[in-house]
């Protein structure tokens, strides 16, 4: 009776033992010793109008772009290094809607946007509405770290980046023929329609226009997360008008702390719903993880406003999320095992 008795009390020591470690260590996740993942935009991206060798240009670009940024940080490289080269690996491919490939404004322009953000530090440099930089991103860059300023626009920009020895283009080098084609379809829709002039470069319009933006976050070995974001931004916009992506908060965040964020879509609805800082300010106040944080803030609060687009994300464990309320977004995804990722449609689609 004695030995039952100790053993009994033996097995419910234990037991509680048990549960109570259940209880107490909260499931921790994997951290990856460096990662990335990029967007090349957001929009229709439909199976059925997409052919073969086109969606393979895509997944050949993707796979490139990423795959510069992987090296970067494998080799022990900065998560702002990768980021930059990644980004510039789509800027120049004419498929992206950045910088070579840009969409065109109103007057037959290509305004260019671009912001990037050092998670470690919390600075960050943008541009907005120039027309002569090969590279944008770059410039963002030189903004954030050569300069007292966050923001800088048009002639000023440029005259900095003069001062600063980035790569000048001509603004015909922005030119490609399918997107001047997509800004004329859109002009001849507006005389027909007789649509106002101030309101025609959005609804309805635009949902016809495939976004394209690009966007990066990496997380380097030392455990620095950086985001970036580069754009042509709207088909047909006027006025000078600036999208979300050199909004930092809105287009692009990154705090160690937390997680790094770039964003592609109707760039309107992004800065009015801080969707990069939202996600962001939902794990640090909320206690959320990436995954709960973006599905919250693109599927629900972005969805509940109107606002069409979606966002790719690094957790500070480089946790993946690519989270879109659009039909689909181009994006890639690496670990530090070199899996690759990569997805182009919805749901069921890729
Ligand atoms: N968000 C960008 C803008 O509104 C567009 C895009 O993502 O393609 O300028």
């Amino acid at each position: 009776m004695r030995t039952l008795s100790i053993l009994l009390l033996s097995f419910l020591v234990i037991a509680c033992n048990t549960n109570q470690k259940e209880e107490t260590t909260p499931e921790i996740p994997k951290q990856q010793e460096f990662a990335i993942i990029i967007h090349g935009g957001a929009g229709t991206i439909l199976k059925k109008n997409m052919t073969d060798s086109l969606e393979r240009a895509y997944k050949a670009a993707l796979t490139e772009a990423i795959q510069t940024g992987y090296k970067i940080l494998e080799d022990g490289g900065s998560s702002l290094e990768a980021v930059q080269r990644t980004i510039n690996v789509m800027e120049n491919s004419p498929l992206f809607n950045s910088a070579k490939g840009a969409v065109f404004n109103h007057e037959g322009k290509n305004e260019l946007d671009a912001s990037i953000m050092d998670g470690a530090t919390l600075n960050a440099g943008a541009i907005a509405g120039v027309t002569t930089i090969k590279n944008p991103i770059n410039l963002a860059y030189e903004v954030m770290v050569n300069s007292d300023h966050v923001l800088l626009s048009g002639e000023g920009a440029e005259t900095f980046a003069k001062e600063r020895g980035v790569e000048l283009v001509d603004p015909s080098y922005f030119f490609t023929q399918n997107r001047y084609d997509a800004l004329q379809r859109i002009l001849e829709r507006e005389k027909q329609d007789s649509v106002s002039a101030s309101s025609a470069f959005i609804d309805p319009f635009i949902k016809d226009e495939k976004f394209g933006t690009v966007g990066c976050v990496a997380l380097d070995k030392n455990g620095n997360l950086a985001a970036g974001t580069s754009t042509g931004g709207m088909t047909n916009k006027r006025y000078n008008r600036i999208g979300d992506s050199p909004i930092i908060g809105s287009g692009t965040y990154a705090s160690n702390a937390t997680c790094g964020v770039s964003s592609t879509g109707w760039g309107e609805y992004f800065i009015r719903g801080q969707v990069a800082y939202d996600i962001s300010a939902q794990m640090e106040y909320a206690g959320k993880s990436l995954t709960e944080a973006t599905h919250n803030v693109i599927q629900e609060k972005l969805t509940k406003m109107g606002g069409t687009g979606g966002i790719v994300a690094l957790d500070h464990y480089g946790n993946p999320s690519m989270e879109f309320n659009t039909e689909g977004m181009y994006r890639a995804y690496m670990n530090d095992q070199g899996e690759l990722i990569l997805g182009i449609y919805g749901e069921n689609e890729d």
